[in-house]
């Protein structure tokens, strides 16, 4: 809800120097219905975030802000007012086109979905009493993550009866599993959140894991999707029953019991990194004192002057080894394979007062601040990371403007690190950016690293034996040691058994090598429908929460067309599946991730691809809209 304004102009131009002022100019625009706020010698030239402001000059930047603090003083004096309700949806188009350039042509249908000026321009557009009322169509969904609670949402919201399966005692998923101090998201808070549910009051830019655990469990409740959830029940084996086209779900009740769930359709939503993966390491069970899993953090211990060993340097421990390195007696980090750091000054930063009071103040700028962060993640950092088949250094860059990313990252190191040659050397990746994921900085990494109290050791560990770590060059006492190795991404929907039709065993057909269609369906497998399912993780551009959406558009359409038109079920045409696979796979090997040899979990055993999608977002949400029925058997 916008609120008053009261303010004097002094408070209004303070407010106004935290401003994003292109979507600033947008909002204004909107809500008072002026295009004159909108002045073609005030279009950004760019919305590359690493470029401030849309690329506006101080005199441009001065310009909006008295343009601003003109209209907003109008208000409050009672001169204008903002318009009610809805903004009117034939503008958007030429507002959305102002911020985001001419190019933005294709994007703006997609755009606009994001910043909708209707509520929820997403939501399923049939009900199922109307299409197919008399008939028993029950979903099981399993996971109640960010992915599972929106398909429960919009199940809900067609009037579709579902179940959802959840092994812990609450909702969330990730962000209810890991806990270690200092965990958030590292994508933008205005993006990380359901398009149809944003927050104006983020209290930071990177949401921290209580404000999302937070958001997921209040919509859960807000929704009523929270009484659909069986939580403590963990999915044992789903099977497929070829006679009635149904799925018998076997799941293990809170009290050890099994029991069984009928339904029509299958959505698991269980993610890909809801497995911790430790190591294989000779003498693992030798060691004497606590070990634990980042993403089993065990809060009971107190570290407190504690010799700590930590194993691994990705996105987790990255966030959790400043914390812990203020109060553990000492602290040693064992790095396989060092992380690019993509500078992110603001990375901690709690979200500007000015901009705070902005978002409360002026209807609708939050949705276009999404607008703005979203055009520039569309494409996102792909450009830089596509292989050049010339380029004849793979294992340093994979191409020019992969090259200059390479050398703006290693000026970066070389700036953290000017102090502590040693750190340096170790510090810099070998290997191209965007082989594995970039691990958002504001200094505090190289800050902990440098501590009196703190050693990275890059020798390879030769084992672990009962009072600590040993590698080539000598042995790392410690008193705990704390695995941050990652998770079994490439292992989907492990360890269910899934059954299909003619008794196809899902991971025997996957083999370690899991793909599907559009990373939701897969042949012999009717109405099974994966979320964050293969090839749909993102590493270079935008929010998984965007593929959520995406995805559970696509299964409500599927679930539609199957209502309306009275079949049964939808089968993944092999063919289909297979010419799609080529195409991902070609595409993910002219990847910086598909050349590279480096260690990541954006490949199987197998070597290949099964995580990553290779394209645009625009390419998924258009592949995603309207169901081509004609990829499909019908049952
Ligand atoms: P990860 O990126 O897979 O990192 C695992 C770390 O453990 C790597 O440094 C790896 O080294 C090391 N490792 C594994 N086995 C080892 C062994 N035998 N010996 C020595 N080192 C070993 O896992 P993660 O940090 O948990 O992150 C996983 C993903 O979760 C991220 O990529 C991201 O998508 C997501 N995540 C996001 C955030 C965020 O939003 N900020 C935070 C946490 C996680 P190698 O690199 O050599 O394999």
């Amino acid at each position: 809800m916008t609120e008053p304004i009261m303010d004097a102009d002094d408070a209004i131009e303070r407010a106004l120097l935290d401003a994003e002022l292109p979507p600033l100019l947008a909002a204004l625009a909107t809500a008072t219905g002026d295009p004159a706020l909108l002045p073609d010698h005030l279009r950004p030239t760019t919305v590359n975030p690493l470029m401030p402001q849309g690329g506006y000059s101080p005199a441009q930047q001065d310009e909006v802000r008295a343009l601003a603090l003109a209209t907003l003083g109008a208000v409050r004096d009672g001169r204008l007012s903002f318009r009610q309700g809805p903004a009117d949806e034939e503008e958007m188009p030429a507002t959305g086109r102002f911020l985001a350039g001419t190019d933005a042509g294709r994007y703006l249908p997609l755009l606009i979905d994001e910043v909708a000026t209707r509520d929820d321009p997403a939501a399923p557009r049939w009900r199922k009493e109307r299409l197919a009322p008399d008939r028993r169509f029950h979903v099981v969904i399993v996971g109640a993550g960010m992915s599972g609670l929106l398909a429960g949402h919009r199940l809900g919201q067609a009037g579709v009866p579902y179940t959802i399966v959840e092994k812990n005692g609450d909702v969330g998923g990730t962000w209810l599993e890991n806990t270690y101090p200092g965990c958030r998201v590292d994508v933008s808070s205005h993006l990380y959140s359901y398009s149809f549910l944003e927050h104006d009051d983020w209290p930071a830019y990177f949401s921290t894991q209580d404000v999302l655990l937070d958001y997921f469990r209040r919509f859960a409740d807000r929704t009523g999707v929270r009484e659909r959830i069986r939580f403590g029940t963990e999915v044992l084996a789903a099977e497929f029953d070829d006679e009635t086209c149904a799925w018998t779900v076997r799941v293990r009740t809170p009290d050890g019991g099994t029991e069984i769930l009928r339904a029509q359709a299958v959505i698991s939503a269980v993610g890909q990194l809801n497995r911790p993966s430790y190591p294989r390491i000779e003498g693992m069970g030798d060691f004497n004192g606590p070990s634990f899993h980042s993403a089993r953090w065990e809060h009971g211990l107190d570290l407190t002057g504690k010799r700590v060993a930590v194993i691994g340097t990705g996105a987790s421990a990255f966030q959790f080894v400043p914390e812990i390195a203020r109060t553990a007696g000492s602290l040693v980090i064992f790095q396989r394979t060092a992380p690019w750091l993509g500078p992110t000054p603001h990375y901690h930063a709690p979200v500007a007062d000015g901009l705070r009071w902005l978002f409360r103040h002026v209807p609708g700028y939050s949705r276009w601040y999404r607008f703005w962060l979203f055009a520039s993640t569309v494409e996102g950092g792909l450009p830089a990371v596509e292989v050049d088949p010339a380029w004849r250094d793979g294992e340093r860059s994979v191409s020019a403007p992969n090259d200059e990313r390479r050398a703006l990252l290693t000026a970066y190191l070389e700036h953290l690190f000017a102090d502590r040659p040693d750190l340096l050397r170790a510090a810099i990746p070998d290997y191209p950016p965007g082989a594995k994921r970039m691990l958002r900085d504001n200094g505090v990494w190289a800050a902990a690293l440098k501590r009196d109290n703190v050693t990275l050791v890059t020798d390879p560990i030769s084992r672990i034996t009962d009072h600590g770590i040993s590698t080539d060059d000598g042995d790392h006492d410690a008193d705990v040691i704390i695995y941050a190795t990652g998770f079994s991404a490439s292992d989907f929907l492990m360890p269910m058994t899934v059954t299909g039709r003619n008794g196809a065993d899902l991971h025997k057909r996957w083999n370690g090598d899991a793909r599907a269609y559009l990373g939701m369906t897969v042949p012999e497998f009717p109405n099974l429908f994966l979320m964050y399912g293969p090839n749909t993780n993102i590493v270079v551009n935008g929010s998984i929460i965007f593929f959520s959406e995406c995805e559970t558009h696509y299964i409500l359409e599927c679930l539609g067309s199957l209502l309306r038109d009275g079949h049964r079920a939808l089968e993944c045409r092999e063919e289909v599946h297979d010419a799609y696979n080529e195409m991902i796979d070609a595409a993910n090997r002219r990847r910086a991730w598909g050349v590279s040899t480096v260690n990541s979990w954006y490949k199987n055993a197998l070597g290949r691809v099964a995580q990553n999608w290779p394209f645009t977002l625009m390419e998924y949400w258009e592949r995603t809209r309207v169901p081509d029925i004609d990829d499909y058997h019908v049952l």
